[in-house]
């Protein structure tokens, strides 16, 4: 069976065809589409450039209900993978599924790593605290890239106010293979506190405990006073994100974002 390099098709080259080709599509649609409201812009994507080939990806953490909630208002039957990385929070996962009953999904897709790569890679479940890139690149790279495998485009719920190399996000941009709908990209804090409490969406457990953002286990605690939301993510490293995002994403890459 594969290791989980082998896995990896992140690494290959690009096709500068399709790069070439995903650039046009993108300037196109940010034309054409950068501009409008969430909810539309979803529709015309879900239901028309991307019909039946687009994907959202979801970490089902603090924020993510709103995204989630738009999402099923277009179409319930959405895809949506969830990187079950085998290291969340038990909150993670029944708040997970209280969110698919609520809002009423009908295609999440809960995402496994290849258990042949985690015996060979991290055979004692360890590698988070001593490698986390090669952690993320096992337990979230590999597996994402295989389930958006037959999918042109995926939607992600990153926001500029999350800063970093968030702030500068366009609606729409590509990762080299397909599209990236960034379709939340400019909601401030105050248009998300909004909505939230106008559809009445639950909070993640763990807000109530002081978490801002929820990831893995060994790689989440609490924000650091006077800083980022995120500050409590990879807390003892020099890493903020999980690299899903990033071009050639490897285990030394920690540029890019997170979902
Ligand atoms: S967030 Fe932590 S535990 Fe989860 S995949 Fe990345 S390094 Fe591993």
């Amino acid at each position: 069976m594969p290791q989980a390099m082998d896995l990896a098709p992140t690494g290959a080259p690009a096709d500068p065809q399709r790069v070439k080709e995903l650039d046009d599509l993108t300037t196109a649609l940010n034309a054409q589409h950068g501009e409008k409201k969430s909810l539309e812009l979803l529709d015309i994507m879900i239901n028309d450039v991307f019909k039946d080939k687009i994907a959202l990806v979801s970490s089902f953490g603090t924020e993510a209900a709103l995204l989630l909630s738009l999402v099923s208002k277009v179409k319930k039957s959405t895809p949506v993978i969830f990187l079950d990385t085998l290291k969340h929070f038990p909150e993670t996962l029944e708040y997970r599924d209280d969110l698919i009953k609520t809002l009423g999904l009908t295609d999440v897709r809960i995402i496994k790593p290849e258990p042949s790569a985690l015996k060979a890679t991290d055979p004692d479940g360890d590698l988070a605290l001593r490698n986390p890139d090669a952690c993320c690149y096992l337990r979230k790279v590999v597996p994402l890239e295989e389930a958006l495998h037959g999918f042109d485009a995926w939607i992600n719920g990153r926001k500029r106010i999350h800063g970093g190399s968030r702030a500068a996000l366009p609606r729409m941009e590509h990762d080299d293979r397909r599209v990236k709908v960034n379709a939340i990209a400019t909601w401030t804090q105050e248009m998300i506190d909004e909505e939230w409490e106008k559809q009445g969406l639950p909070e993640h457990p763990m807000v109530q405990w002081g978490y801002t953002s929820v990831g893995c286990m060994p790689c989440t605690s609490l924000p650091k006073p006077g800083e980022g939301k995120r500050s409590g993510r990879w807390a003892q490293f020099d890493k903020q994100e999980c690299g899903i995002h990033s071009l050639d994403s490897k285990w030394d890459d920690t540029s890019g974002g997170g979902i």
